[in-house]
């Protein structure tokens, strides 16, 4: 597949003074000041925004975020205008203009939304065009009469990602992790069946019923417990019985799989819409040796596993249109077409670009601190490994520590991380003698996982106690 050039560039959290304005919105700095403090900010909007307009009023002024409008009053203590953010659809950069009494006052500047996310981390930009040629690419090279499912657990921008892909690939359905993420994609306009993986809360219920998702069956206690909230809300809740046949993780043994379809399909409000397992080790040779059905091949235990519990329920009456799905985007890639069966769950494919010549994300930040360390400096707690020689370093803040497979690139050249706290991460800077406080880092995610970012949604947090 060949990802083209973006064009299209969303924001998913911010940071820096950067403003990251998009290409072709006007600059978020006027005459080396700051125009908006801050320049970006969550699509809930409500926070205070504080504009140098350029002009000399104190009279409010009223700013146009985009389409938004709000009333700006002058605030003493920064010599600004007070503006609350208004809230925005989706992530992106809008243009920002004031005007008084009808008429333009001072200079336009640019804000951009994020998603939710923690404002002093780094702006990261997705390149959405990367995605939809992505999906454009494997709808193209797809096997005939296979549906196709996409699988998006990679974060924010959900409603984003769902809605490129589904108008690229002509996905049947969208897998999420998280029931947030189905409402995300339905408020987004996502039509394709959305079905969360792992787990679903009883609870939720009222909600998975008003959205149109589907969840797995737990379990036959779950499926009870369901079944007494449907009895109130009405309506069908399709279910997909997970089968564990080798992975440790989501899904009933085999041995379970028709106790649990047989409750399902037993449950007036509940419907048996798949059957499903993910493979552990899918490797090149898998298609070869379920020829000649080597057990001792760990795909190969598992799609029998798999194929006898589907056997079991069908044996049963049961789950006779239930979708049987199983694979990922390994089976695709590797093309192994007893794995197929109706439909495959595609996830990394989707995500997949080649850095530096093509990135899907684009994470900058500058060097806040350039400084050189004396021989015998202690870098760290602990001081294990003192300079040896005078070494030049940079100072770059508020990296998230989940994101712990990341390269950082200065002046073109990757450096060496000697320090990561998170807030602070210290930089080798040893190999880019030139490098001044203010230049750009680059980060970039590991070869292997950056297009599975998982880190950009916020743990929400509450308090007791008072
Ligand atoms: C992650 C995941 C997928 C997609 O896997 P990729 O390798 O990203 O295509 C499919 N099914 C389940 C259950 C998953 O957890």
């Amino acid at each position: 597949m060949t990802p083209v050039l973006g064009l299209s560039v969303l924001v998913l959290s911010g940071c820096g003074q950067d403003g990251g304005a998009a290409a072709d919105a006007p600059p978020a700095t006027a005459s080396g000041s700051v125009a908006l403090a801050p320049s970006h900010g969550g699509l809930s909007g409500g926070n205070l925004v504080l504009a140098d307009t350029g002009g000399d009023t104190k009279d409010p002024v009223t700013a146009r975020f985009g389409e938004a409008e709000v009333e700006c009053a002058w605030d003493e203590r920064s010599s600004r205008h007070a503006c609350t953010a208004p809230a925005h659809q989706g992530p992106g950069t809008v243009e920002v203009s004031f005007s008084a009494g009808g008429a333009e006052v001072g200079e336009k500047t640019s804000y951009t939304y994020t998603t939710p996310g923690t404002q002093d981390v780094p702006l990261l930009r997705v390149d959405t065009e990367t995605v939809r040629s992505n999906a454009e690419a494997i709808r193209a090279d797809y096997p005939m009469g296979l549906q196709l499912g996409a699988v998006l657990k990679n974060g924010e921008p959900v409603g984003v990602f769902g809605k490129v892909i589904e108008e690229a690939a002509d996905v049947d359905y969208v897998f999420v992790p998280k029931l947030e993420d189905a409402i995300s994609l339905r408020e987004a306009g996502v039509e394709a069946k959305i079905a969360v993986l792992y787990a679903a809360e009883v609870e939720d219920i009222p909600l998975l019923v008003h959205y149109d998702v589907e969840v797995p069956a737990t379990d036959p206690a779950w499926v009870e417990a369901a079944e007494q909230v449907l009895a109130t809300t009405g309506g069908t809740l399709r279910t997909h019985v997970w089968v564990d046949t080798g992975m440790g993780r989501e899904g009933v043994v085999p041995e379970e799989a028709l106790p649990l379809a047989r409750a399902v399909e037993d449950a007036e409000h509940l419907e048996l819409a798949g059957i499903a397992t993910h493979f552990s080790t899918v490797t090149a040779e898998d298609g070869a040796a379920i020829e000649r059905n080597d057990t001792a091949n760990t795909t190969v235990a598992q799609k029998n596993r798999f194929d006898e519990a589907v056997a079991s329920i069908r044996d049963a009456g049961l789950g006779e249109n239930a979708l049987i799905h199983a694979g990922a985007s390994d089976v695709l890639a590797e093309e192994i077409e007893p794995l197929y069966y109706d439909l495959l769950r595609v996830g990394g494919m989707f995500f997949a670009s080649s850095p530096p010549e093509t990135r899907l994300y684009s994470w900058t930040t500058e060097l806040t601190q350039v400084k050189t360390l004396p021989e015998g400096w202690c870098i760290d707690y602990g001081c294990t490994e003192p300079t040896t020689a005078p070494k030049k370093v940079g100072i770059v803040n508020h990296i998230p520590s989940r994101e712990n497979e990341l390269t950082y690139t200065v002046g073109g050249k990757q450096v060496p991380v000697l320090l990561d706290h998170g807030t602070v991460v210290t930089l080798d800077l040893s190999e880019v003698p030139e490098a001044a406080a203010g230049d750009e880092v680059q980060i970039d995610f590991s070869a292997e996982a950056f297009h599975l970012l998982d880190a950009t949604a916020p743990v929400p947090v509450t308090t007791t106690g008072g």
